[in-house]
């Protein structure tokens, strides 16, 4: 068993519906199975929707997923359950259980209608993204060609809303106008689940050094993703490459700040050396031969996302 207690802040597995999920074992990046190797896993899963379906296809989407979802973890009981805030996640830990904490990346399912947001808070949904890379009623998104526009009058709503529910609020998929009218609103901290550093790696799903630097005021976290295209720009990355980004992160004062969002069954191909969960002790494992102190990077494999979860959810 691997010794580290790791939160991952994103993956597409769950919305993967193309294949028939099985959570148990399969051949994405991610499964129980590899998963309850480590002391403790927390898994954020993200309910997702394709950019072509509407506000009502889209929220159907999601209550597939979710019905699909709970069919696995009925199933799989023995090793995991779902979990909305700190107390939980501490009981399944001690319980020797994997938690999954439910996610939605990208707001067109709320459509108009703030009630929507709330029915996603009761299905247990404690973290949500106003936009994916498409724009919708809530906001901009980061995929735009001229993302000059932020959020929306009922983005702005959305995010107060959240706010008094005890929903993170994810800046990772927004255009930077969107990102600043979240850091100017937001009544807490927020967090980019899974998004590096735009110094390191040019790409417009990355934070620039202000970005990250209103995310480390607001006392939030950015998880670190291991899409090769947002860490070297290129087809290839590995692990150093990706510690870079961390370096980078350090450097301006983000010890408590870094996470991990590795975007696991939502790229094609991870770091050359970690090809799934089953791989992530091998960061960890480096930044120890490295001479990372342990307590940095417990840190950085959980503990700055539990914080978060602690502060914002209830
Ligand atoms: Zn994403």
């Amino acid at each position: 068993m691997y010794s580290y207690t790791v939160v991952d802040a994103h993956c597409d597995t769950i919305s993967e519906l193309y294949r028939p999920l099985r959570l148990y074992q399969n051949d994405g990046h991610l499964d129980i199975k590899r998963l309850k190797a480590y002391k403790n896993w927390l898994q954020f899963f993200a309910l997702w929707a394709p950019p072509q379906l509407d506000a009502v296809g889209a929220f159907q989407r999601c209550e597939t997923i979710i019905r699909q979802f709970h069919e696995q973890l009925a199933r799989y009981s023995a090793y995991i359950e779902q979990v909305a805030n700190i107390k939980e996640i501490e009981s399944a830990f001690g319980r020797r259980k994997i938690g999954a904490f439910l996610t939605l990346e990208g707001g067109v399912p709320i459509g108009g209608d703030l009630a929507v947001l709330d029915w996603f808070y009761a299905q247990g949904v404690r973290c949500i993204a106003p936009t994916w890379n498409n724009s919708n009623l809530l906001g901009t998104g980061a995929g735009e060609e001229d993302p000059v526009t932020g959020l929306t009058s009922l983005g702005k709503q959305a995010v107060s809303r959240m706010n008094a529910l005890g929903i993170i609020v994810d800046v990772s998929h927004l255009s930077e106008k969107s990102f600043w009218d979240v850091a100017q609103d937001c009544a807490g901290p927020f967090a980019a689940t899974h998004s590096n550093a735009r110094k390191i790696c040019d790409h417009r799903r990355n934070l620039t050094d202000e970005q990250f630097l209103a995310v480390v005021r607001a006392g939030g976290v950015v998880g670190m993703n291991m899409y090769p295209l947002f860490v070297t720009g290129g087809k290839k990355a590995g692990i150093d490459d990706l510690i870079r980004h961390i370096e980078h992160f350090l450097s301006l004062g983000g010890a408590d700040n870094i996470g991990l969002g590795c975007d696991f069954d939502g790229i094609d191909y991870g770091l050359e050396e970690i090809k799934g969960a089953e791989h992530v002790y091998l960061l960890f494992d480096r930044m120890r031969r490295m001479n990372y102190p342990d307590s940095l990077i417990a840190k950085i494999a959980s503990e700055n996302f539990l914080g978060l979860i602690k502060a914002v959810c209830r």
